[in-house]
């Protein structure tokens, strides 16, 4: 293989340098037990707790104490749903989310419904967002949580988030949001916002894999995930992988610190990519909001084109792009975000998500629709439907 381009950033990024020069003297040079009492220790928790002080600060969360570090989203959206519905269940056991959320957030859902509670799916409008008309109307007297994703990971659609939340604090029901494709992309301002709960995972951002973060705020219950010590203000026991959480801290610093420039640089990059397509390739559809979305992901559909086929394609030609979310595309389903969005079945099944990063230079975007633009015509040819034919 000769040439190859990234372009599943949001499925994962790679560690930045910044971030793994603050992470290797973790490794050996320092390398307390963060709850130790001597020095060592010390040494190690001063890191655990500067990295704890960028992310509240990097997301104006009021305490650095609300911070609670996990294993990544997937772990953190898990403790928001269940632990947050279980310690308020005698308040009520009904909890609204939208179809359109990771699986972390549905499969959490679905685990709460098999021990009876009640969930409530939002539909969302072709373009990605949630109705807030149907959010109203699903409120009830024994809702305790909301949770509502801030940016859909599959086409980028930014949702609005405030408004949300103060239609839940209306109500006195809790909010909590997925934040993993929000930070470093919008401006995220949990006090602002009026966020209860937000999750955040370091390989999107440039941090390693394997770590993130649970921002609660005090004064929220929530039921400990992992008995056994007292880290994380005894919710969540087990020694600190301090060299995680300190990439993690950085990663956080760094997409907010640089925010503007990124988003320039993804925009300049998907703008010029979509003009390319759009130039060399017919029937081509964008999924997503038209501007209410993130300028890292482009969620594009070939007509008359198989998306398997195509990834496998453009794969063999060194060009990595993903098929709805890498958490998922290893199941035969067709995209629950698509499907959701109401999309034709054509569109939903010859769409692929392109996701821009940092190191994307021009010539490998122009590489890319030479790529993509012989893989269409190739797929389209043997195509059985043709264009005539479905018209
Ligand atoms: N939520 C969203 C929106 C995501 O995109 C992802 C990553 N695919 C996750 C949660 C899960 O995060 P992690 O990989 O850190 O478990």
């Amino acid at each position: 293989m000769n040439k190859r381009v990234y372009l599943d950033n949001a499925a994962t990024t790679y560690v930045s340098s910044e971030v793994l020069a603050e992470m290797l003297p973790c490794f050996n040079a320092i390398y307390g037990n963060s709850n130790s009492l001597h020095s060592y220790g010390r040494e190690a928790s001063a890191i655990v707790d500067r990295a704890r002080d960028r992310v509240a600060h990097a997301i104006n969360a009021a305490k650095s104490n609300e911070i609670y570090f996990t294993s990544g989203g997937t772990e953190a959206d898990n403790w928001a749903i269940k632990g947050i519905a279980h310690a308020y269940s005698n308040k009520g056991k009904h909890i609204i989310t939208s179809a359109i959320e990771h699986h972390a957030v549905l499969d959490a859902c679905h685990q709460l419904e098999e021990e009876g509670y009640e969930v409530t799916y939002i539909p969302v409008d072709k373009t990605g967002l949630v109705d807030l008309t149907e959010l109203l109307r699903a409120i009830r007297k024994d809702t305790t949580l909301i949770s509502i994703m801030a940016v859909n990971n599959e086409v980028g659609t930014i949702q609005n988030i405030k408004a949300i939340a103060k239609i839940a604090h209306d109500y006195g029901i809790i909010f909590h949001t997925d934040a993993v494709q929000a930070i470093g992309a919008i401006k995220l301002d949990v006090q602002d916002m009026e966020i209860d709960a937000l999750t955040l995972s370091a390989h999107k951002i440039y941090g390693p894999k394997g770590v993130g973060c649970l921002y609660l705020k005090n004064g929220i219950r929530i039921e400990n995930l992992i008995s056994g010590g007292n880290q994380e203000r005894g919710k969540r026991g087990g020694t600190v992988d301090v060299p995680a959480v300190a990439g993690f801290g950085k990663a956080v610093e760094i997409a907010v610190r640089d925010m503007t420039i990124n988003q320039q640089k993804l925009r300049s990059e998907r703008d010029y990519l979509l003009k390319n397509i759009q130039e060399k390739i017919d029937y081509v559809t964008v999924n997503g909001h038209p501007h209410q979305k993130i300028n890292g992901i482009l969620n594009i559909s070939f007509d008359m084109v198989d998306n398997e086929s195509l990834l496998m394609l453009l794969d063999m030609e060194g060009v990595a792009v993903s098929i709805g979310s890498a958490c998922t595309s290893n199941s035969a389903e067709p995209s629950h975000v698509l499907k959701a969005m109401k999309l034709d079945d054509d569109i939903v099944k010859s769409s692929i998500r392109i996701s821009f990063g940092k190191n994307t230079s021009r010539s490998d975007l122009d590489y890319v629709v030479e790529v993509l633009e012989k893989a269409v015509s190739q797929l389209r040819s043997i195509s059985a439907v043709t264009k005539a034919g479905r018209k």
